[in-house]
């Protein structure tokens, strides 16, 4: 049986082409891809294609593009088995991790993928990125999906969304997933971890989900800075703040002061650590107990980009009940290690 996929296309490097009398990049009409690449014909599966009307650059990319996508997910989830996302690379990592908060109990794949160099590029990496995300978008065994959450495909590797991060500007691997292991690699054969994909453990159907507030401050510190700056912004409802290590920051008076202040101000705090792998172990040093005196939160092992998506996600958030802490320090698809 032809599985059906749809195709969203977003945008960014991979819709390019370059231009080889001027040398510069230029978008093109991505409704004509099977010609473009007459090898997406010869692939065992139906793909339709919706293109935004106009491709972004994936740094003009946010909450409203997020749900836009989620939307057409939603709209489209009972008549296609697979859905394929293809976006510029810089900011994939955000939408992933977002949609995978906003897409409950997904039961079909959502993969995103992207290029460093365009499609109509003699070198390109975009043709097997989409060729074979086309592959894992449609992959069913006993008619059940095989890969039921948001991913990100990208150069022979396929991660968990809201586990990745953009780690290259340069080269053609340019995601990582530091703290979950890689969901699948494409070689001579298609191989899938089946131990580490997730699946939802609600009985509960398929639903959206789209609440974003942008009522979220991602800050990082670093050595010698004045914290009492924050005083100075009133209406900060959530920080994150992006400290040394495994949880540890300059351990002042005027830390403590500036943090505590921030709390009783009613801001959350959400710690997490500047290092890529890894994550937050509050009382593992002194310079961490200020951050569970002051109540704040710990973003354990999550990426940076998790952390800001699914604050936004959760924050005022009125299908969810309870404090944002306790929401927050919920694993809700896989995006962090609670032991
Ligand atoms: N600036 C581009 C984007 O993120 C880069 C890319 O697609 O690789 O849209």
């Amino acid at each position: 049986m032809k599985r059906k996929v749809l195709l969203i296309y977003t945008g960014g490097t991979i819709g390019m082409e370059k231009d080889y009398d001027t040398g510069s990049l230029r978008a093109f009409d991505f409704s004509n891809i099977f010609e473009k690449m007459p090898e997406m014909n010869l692939i065992e599966c139906e793909i339709s294609v919706q293109p935004f009307k106009k491709p972004l650059d994936s740094s003009d990319m946010g909450p409203k593009e997020w749900k836009k996508i989620a939307k057409y997910i939603a709209k489209n989830y009972d008549s296609y088995d697979g859905f394929l996302i293809l976006h510029g690379t810089d900011t994939m990592s955000y939408t992933a991790s977002a949609l995978s908060f906003m897409l409950k109990n997904l039961r079909k794949p959502v993969i995103l993928t992207g290029s460093q160099l365009p499609i109509g590029d003699l070198r390109t990496d975009a043709k097997e990125n989409l060729l074979t995300s086309l592959y894992y978008a449609s992959l069913y065994e006993n008619d059940e999906a095989v890969i039921q959450e948001v991913t990100i495909y990208f150069e022979y590797k396929l991660l968990r969304g809201n586990r990745t991060l953009k780690y290259s500007a340069e080269y053609f691997d340019a995601y990582q997933s530091p703290n979950y292991p890689i969901l699948g690699q494409s070689g001579v054969h298609l191989n899938i971890e089946k131990d580490f994909l997730w699946r939802t453990r609600s009985d509960a159907d398929f639903y959206m989900d789209d609440h974003i507030s942008q009522e979220v401050l991602f800050w990082r510190i670093f050595p010698g800075m004045h914290l009492e700056h924050f005083a100075e912004i009133p209406k900060m409802k959530v920080l994150i703040l992006q400290v040394f290590g495994s949880g540890t920051i300059f351990n002042t008076p005027k830390t403590q002061q500036t943090l505590q202040m921030l709390r009783d101000r009613g801001t959350e705090i959400v710690v997490v650590s500047q290092c890529v792998s890894g994550g937050i172990s509050f009382g593992k040093y002194t310079n961490s107990n200020i951050f569970s005196k002051i109540g704040a939160i710990s973003g354990y092992d999550m990426t940076a980009e998790s952390a800001i998506t699914k604050a936004m996600h959760v924050l005022e958030n009125p299908n969810y009940t309870g404090s944002f802490a306790d929401n927050f320090a919920r694993n809700l698809c896989g995006e962090v290690t609670v032991s």
